[in-house]
């Protein structure tokens, strides 16, 4: 299970997969597009109306957003998605490529493309963001950021940890 966005949400991606949430950016046609999310059975995020509209025809699960902004993008995923806005050390994806990231000590390393991450001078920042979208998801202004064709939620997020205790 996971989401998809086209390109121009790029910069959300990273932030999911920080949140541990699989995140696939694909800048494609809207015909792959909606295929890839058919046979992955992902949720769409888009802010693309043509597109949000070709979703709900074929009864793919999307989100059409009408704010590119991260706080508010993420305040709106995470009160209709349920995803946590708590950073979570365990259960953390490679912002670049989306893999697991393995823990080691206090630094992160993808065993994809071997970028390493560690807690940085940008991680306070990163934090009052977080801080920022949780306030927002508890706001009225909710309803502004977005709407979704179907009531949905990700269920699966800690299907992950299987993945973490094996190191291949
Ligand atoms: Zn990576």
């Amino acid at each position: 299970m996971d989401i998809v966005v086209d390109a121009m949400l790029a910069h959300i991606a990273r932030w999911l997969r920080m949140l541990g949430v699989s995140t696939i950016v694909l800048d494609r046609e809207d015909e792959e597009i909606l295929e890839y999310s058919v046979t992955h059975n992902s949720i769409l995020i888009t802010m693309d109306k043509g597109l949000f509209k070709k979703a709900t025809k074929l009864g793919v699960p999307a989100a059409l957003l009408k704010t590119h902004i991260v706080e508010e993008v993420l305040a709106f995923l995470s009160y209709h998605l349920k995803i946590s806005l708590s950073f979570p050390p365990d259960n953390t994806r490679c912002p670049i490529c989306n893999a697991v990231l393995e823990k080691m000590g206090s630094r992160w390393r993808c065993q994809k493309c071997g970028k390493e991450y560690w807690i940085g001078s940008h991680y306070p920042s990163i934090l009052r963001k977080l801080e920022r979208a949780r306030a927002l998801s508890k706001s009225s202004s909710i309803q502004r950021y977005g709407i979704l064709n179907t009531p949905y939620s990700l269920t699966s997020l800690d299907d992950t940890s299987a993945a973490h205790s094996s190191h291949r």
